[in-house]
């Protein structure tokens, strides 16, 4: 059974507007970054924020696990962001979902035990009011923290490569007939950025701690969710929800600039017996040799790609590697 998975990518991504993450007005430019090269030189190029990365992961999450029926809180269900929530008389209560205690978060939303949640709820709350010395009414609040489960890095250019951004104005086409409200107009003109380059990112999936309640370690199943109830569905579709990310399904944009993507290299770390150090990042170029001296024992490693190295088990597809992930999870 896999306990720890790390992935190492390396993406042609061309034409992308991956964030909207700079936004003045109508003009959304995309966010740049500055970093160093290897030589300590300072570089400057687009660059996407991990939180985005994260926020493609847990919407490939959302799109394949309701397909298969996972459980998901009114928030995840509908991509509230504030999570968990439950539904109640139309209007979403964060205080009432997190009132019932980590262990019924975590069996009522794979996103909220996988992505993780910070529930920080001030006045009255699970702890009620109490009252203090002086005889005054006071409200407790409630702190609640779940640490993700999946990790990422930045989105960012491979060091010593060509990358470019554009700006470009988009409009509307008029169709010549007016509307009756005179506020509506539908030629504004807007400006947005678009990038291109060879990205690569790091991302970790700490598998065997999906389902697992901190709090009840030294308890004799401290899991919320078990293997009969549904944890490996669980592991597979947050495995699966890379495979979407490789084919380009992440940016703001999705509805008019899909990424024409090109998925260059894989590194695939995993472990069967315990946690594993993240892998050395691929905009670095001796990131396999580098990441196999890293990895301890008992560790498998995947690798898709041009390149030919020592110490992994070569691939020719992306299904080939998932293939043997998933079935590790069998
Ligand atoms: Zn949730």
């Amino acid at each position: 059974m896999l306990k720890f998975i790390t992935f190492s990518v390396k993406v042609q991504l061309n034409v992308h507007d991956l964030n909207n993450e700079a936004v003045a007005g109508n003009v959304t430019d995309i966010r740049i970054m500055e970093f160093l090269d290897e030589m300590g030189g300072k570089v400057e190029a687009t660059a996407v924020s991990g939180r985005m990365l994260k926020h493609w992961h847990y919407e490939g999450m959302r799109k394949l696990g309701s397909a298969q029926g996972l459980p998901f809180c009114d928030a995840c269900k509908i991509g509230e962001p504030v999570r968990p929530a439950k539904l109640e008389n139309n209007i979403l209560s964060h205080k009432n979902a997190v009132a019932e205690g980590q262990v019924a978060v975590i069996q009522k939303c794979a996103i909220c035990d996988i992505h993780g949640y910070l529930a920080a709820i001030a006045g009255e709350g699970r702890g009620g009011r109490r009252t203090s010395e002086e005889g005054e009414e006071e409200q407790e609040g409630v702190s609640e923290r779940r640490s993700s489960r999946v990790m990422f890095s930045w989105l960012m250019p491979v060091l010593g490569g060509e990358f470019s951004s554009r700006q470009v104005i988009h409009s509307r086409v008029k169709s010549g007939i007016s509307f009756d409200d005179k506020n509506l107009t539908s030629q504004m003109p807007f400006h947005k950025s678009y990038g291109s380059g060879i990205y690569a990112f790091v991302s970790a999936l700490d598998i065997d701690r999906i389902g697992l309640v901190e709090l009840n370690l030294g308890s004799p199943n401290p899991y919320a969710v078990d293997d009969n109830s549904g944890r490996k569905q669980r592991i597979k579709v947050a495995l699966e929800a890379y495979r979407l990310m490789l084919s380009g399904q992440l940016g703001a944009s999705l509805s008019h600039a899909v990424p024409h993507v090109n998925p260059l290299e894989i590194l695939v770390a995993y472990s069967e017996t315990g946690p594993l150090p993240f892998p050395v990042s691929p905009i670095y170029p001796d990131y396999i040799s580098k990441t196999v001296g890293l990895m301890p024992e008992n560790t498998t490693l995947l690798y898709l790609g041009s390149e030919t190295p020592t110490g992994v088990v070569k691939k020719n597809t992306i299904n080939e590697v998932f293939d043997e992930i998933l079935s590790k999870v069998a």
